[in-house]
Protein backbone atom coordinates (compact mmCIF):
# COMPACT_ATOMS: atom_id res chain seq x y z
CA UNK A 1 0.00 0.00 0.00
CA UNK A 2 1.27 3.91 -0.91
CA UNK A 3 2.35 6.25 1.64
CA UNK A 4 -1.09 8.33 0.93
CA UNK A 5 -3.14 5.28 0.78
CA UNK A 6 -2.02 4.47 4.17
CA UNK A 7 -2.55 7.97 5.95
CA UNK A 8 -5.89 7.86 3.59
CA UNK A 9 -7.30 4.96 5.14
CA UNK A 10 -5.92 5.94 9.08
CA UNK A 11 -7.60 9.33 9.03
CA UNK A 12 -10.73 7.44 7.91
CA UNK A 13 -10.42 4.78 10.28
CA UNK A 14 -10.55 7.12 13.28
CA UNK A 15 -14.11 8.58 11.98
CA UNK A 16 -17.40 6.61 13.50
CA UNK A 17 -19.69 5.22 10.75
CA UNK A 18 -21.84 7.46 11.56
CA UNK A 19 -20.06 10.50 11.35
CA UNK A 20 -18.97 8.79 7.71
CA UNK A 21 -22.37 8.30 6.65
CA UNK A 22 -24.38 10.96 8.15
CA UNK A 23 -26.59 13.84 6.10
CA UNK A 24 -25.17 16.83 6.71
CA UNK A 25 -27.43 19.70 8.19
CA UNK A 26 -28.26 22.38 5.02
CA UNK A 27 -30.39 25.08 6.16
CA UNK A 28 -33.82 25.78 4.52
CA UNK A 29 -32.83 29.14 3.46
CA UNK A 30 -30.23 27.53 1.56
CA UNK A 31 -31.81 24.52 0.70
CA UNK A 32 -34.88 26.62 -0.69
CA UNK A 33 -32.29 28.91 -2.59
CA UNK A 34 -30.90 26.38 -4.54
CA UNK A 35 -34.74 24.71 -5.09
CA UNK A 36 -35.97 27.63 -6.71
CA UNK A 37 -33.11 28.49 -8.67
CA UNK A 38 -32.51 27.50 -12.38
CA UNK A 39 -30.82 28.24 -15.11
CA UNK A 40 -31.52 30.75 -17.62
CA UNK A 41 -30.00 33.08 -19.86
CA UNK A 42 -31.45 36.22 -17.96
CA UNK A 43 -29.41 38.29 -16.55
CA UNK A 44 -28.49 37.09 -12.66
CA UNK A 45 -27.95 39.11 -9.35
CA UNK A 46 -24.20 39.00 -10.20
CA UNK A 47 -24.46 40.55 -13.30
CA UNK A 48 -25.68 43.69 -11.75
CA UNK A 49 -22.63 43.06 -9.23
CA UNK A 50 -20.76 43.29 -12.17
CA UNK A 51 -22.37 46.34 -13.82
CA UNK A 52 -22.11 48.46 -10.15
CA UNK A 53 -26.16 48.35 -10.34
CA UNK A 54 -25.94 47.38 -6.76
CA UNK A 55 -23.14 47.58 -4.32
CA UNK A 56 -20.82 45.05 -3.55
CA UNK A 57 -17.61 44.87 -1.50
CA UNK A 58 -15.04 43.91 -4.71
CA UNK A 59 -11.41 42.38 -3.39
CA UNK A 60 -9.91 42.51 -6.89
CA UNK A 61 -10.88 43.53 -10.54
CA UNK A 62 -9.28 42.77 -14.22
CA UNK A 63 -10.46 42.33 -17.54
CA UNK A 64 -12.33 38.88 -16.90
CA UNK A 65 -13.01 38.21 -14.08
CA UNK A 66 -14.49 39.93 -10.74
CA UNK A 67 -14.17 39.15 -6.75
CA UNK A 68 -16.28 40.65 -4.18
CA UNK A 69 -17.39 39.88 -0.19
CA UNK A 70 -20.42 37.24 0.22
CA UNK A 71 -23.55 38.75 1.71
CA UNK A 72 -23.67 36.23 3.79
CA UNK A 73 -20.36 35.02 4.76
CA UNK A 74 -19.78 31.32 6.18
CA UNK A 75 -16.22 32.25 7.38
CA UNK A 76 -14.50 34.68 8.39
CA UNK A 77 -13.07 35.41 5.04
CA UNK A 78 -16.08 34.37 1.91
CA UNK A 79 -15.08 35.83 -0.99
CA UNK A 80 -16.74 34.87 -4.57
CA UNK A 81 -14.77 34.97 -8.14
CA UNK A 82 -16.86 34.84 -11.10
CA UNK A 83 -16.50 35.73 -14.65
CA UNK A 84 -17.52 38.94 -16.20
CA UNK A 85 -18.95 37.61 -18.82
CA UNK A 86 -21.25 34.00 -18.53
CA UNK A 87 -20.53 32.96 -22.13
CA UNK A 88 -23.31 29.75 -21.10
CA UNK A 89 -21.26 29.16 -17.90
CA UNK A 90 -24.60 28.92 -15.48
CA UNK A 91 -22.71 26.56 -13.41
CA UNK A 92 -19.61 23.93 -13.77
CA UNK A 93 -21.50 21.73 -15.07
CA UNK A 94 -22.50 23.51 -18.40
CA UNK A 95 -18.84 24.02 -18.74
CA UNK A 96 -16.98 23.41 -22.65
CA UNK A 97 -13.81 22.92 -24.19
CA UNK A 98 -13.23 26.68 -24.61
CA UNK A 99 -14.00 27.26 -21.41
CA UNK A 100 -10.78 26.03 -20.20
CA UNK A 101 -9.12 29.43 -19.97
CA UNK A 102 -11.72 31.40 -18.33
CA UNK A 103 -12.08 28.24 -15.52
CA UNK A 104 -8.39 28.22 -15.10
CA UNK A 105 -8.71 32.12 -14.31
CA UNK A 106 -11.32 31.78 -12.11
CA UNK A 107 -9.29 29.43 -9.96
CA UNK A 108 -5.64 31.17 -9.96
CA UNK A 109 -7.55 34.45 -9.03
CA UNK A 110 -8.94 32.15 -6.31
CA UNK A 111 -5.74 31.65 -5.57
CA UNK A 112 -4.49 35.20 -5.67
CA UNK A 113 -6.82 36.61 -3.52
CA UNK A 114 -6.21 33.91 -0.95
CA UNK A 115 -2.75 35.47 -0.93
CA UNK A 116 -4.26 38.74 -0.59
CA UNK A 117 -6.73 37.84 2.46
CA UNK A 118 -3.72 36.92 4.02
CA UNK A 119 -5.22 33.08 4.14
CA UNK A 120 -1.62 31.57 4.34
CA UNK A 121 -2.14 28.69 6.62
CA UNK A 122 -4.86 27.64 3.79
CA UNK A 123 -8.44 28.24 2.68
CA UNK A 124 -11.60 26.04 0.63
CA UNK A 125 -12.53 26.49 -2.74
CA UNK A 126 -16.22 25.57 -3.37
CA UNK A 127 -17.82 25.54 -6.37
CA UNK A 128 -21.31 24.72 -6.01
CA UNK A 129 -23.29 23.12 -8.80
CA UNK A 130 -27.06 22.03 -9.44
CA UNK A 131 -30.01 22.01 -7.01
CA UNK A 132 -28.30 19.03 -5.05
CA UNK A 133 -24.92 21.08 -4.97
CA UNK A 134 -26.74 23.75 -2.83
CA UNK A 135 -26.40 26.13 -6.12
CA UNK A 136 -28.54 29.34 -6.02
CA UNK A 137 -27.24 31.96 -8.65
CA UNK A 138 -26.52 30.35 -12.05
CA UNK A 139 -23.68 32.37 -12.58
CA UNK A 140 -20.71 30.01 -12.34
CA UNK A 141 -18.46 31.41 -9.21
CA UNK A 142 -15.79 30.03 -7.39
CA UNK A 143 -16.15 30.58 -3.52
CA UNK A 144 -13.21 30.88 -1.55
CA UNK A 145 -13.56 30.41 2.35
CA UNK A 146 -10.91 30.62 4.97
CA UNK A 147 -9.71 32.24 8.49
CA UNK A 148 -11.17 29.55 10.00
CA UNK A 149 -10.37 25.50 10.30
CA UNK A 150 -12.75 23.53 7.83
CA UNK A 151 -14.80 20.46 8.26
CA UNK A 152 -14.07 17.37 6.32
CA UNK A 153 -16.59 15.88 4.96
CA UNK A 154 -18.37 19.34 4.12
CA UNK A 155 -21.89 19.83 4.71
P1 LIG B 1 -24.29 29.46 -4.44
O1 LIG B 1 -25.26 29.04 -3.37
O2 LIG B 1 -25.01 29.65 -5.75
O3 LIG B 1 -23.10 28.55 -4.55
O4 LIG B 1 -23.69 30.83 -3.96
C1 LIG B 1 -24.30 32.05 -4.20
C2 LIG B 1 -23.71 32.99 -3.19
O5 LIG B 1 -24.04 34.30 -3.57
C3 LIG B 1 -24.23 32.79 -1.78
O6 LIG B 1 -23.17 32.46 -0.90
C4 LIG B 1 -24.89 34.12 -1.45
O7 LIG B 1 -24.70 34.51 -0.11
C5 LIG B 1 -24.22 35.06 -2.42
N1 LIG B 1 -25.04 36.20 -2.79
C6 LIG B 1 -26.33 36.16 -3.22
N2 LIG B 1 -26.77 37.40 -3.49
C7 LIG B 1 -25.72 38.23 -3.24
C8 LIG B 1 -25.57 39.65 -3.34
O8 LIG B 1 -26.47 40.39 -3.71
N3 LIG B 1 -24.35 40.16 -3.01
C9 LIG B 1 -23.31 39.37 -2.59
N4 LIG B 1 -22.16 39.97 -2.30
N5 LIG B 1 -23.43 38.03 -2.49
C10 LIG B 1 -24.63 37.47 -2.80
Amino acid sequence: MKRAEKRVQAVSSHLSPPAQLRQPSVTMSEKEAALTAAPSDSPTIFDKIINKEIPSTVVYEDDKVLAFRDIAPQAPTHILVIPKVRDGLTGLSKAEERHCEILGRLLYTAKLVAKQEGLDDGFRIVINDGPNGCQSVYHIHVHVIGGRQMNWPPG
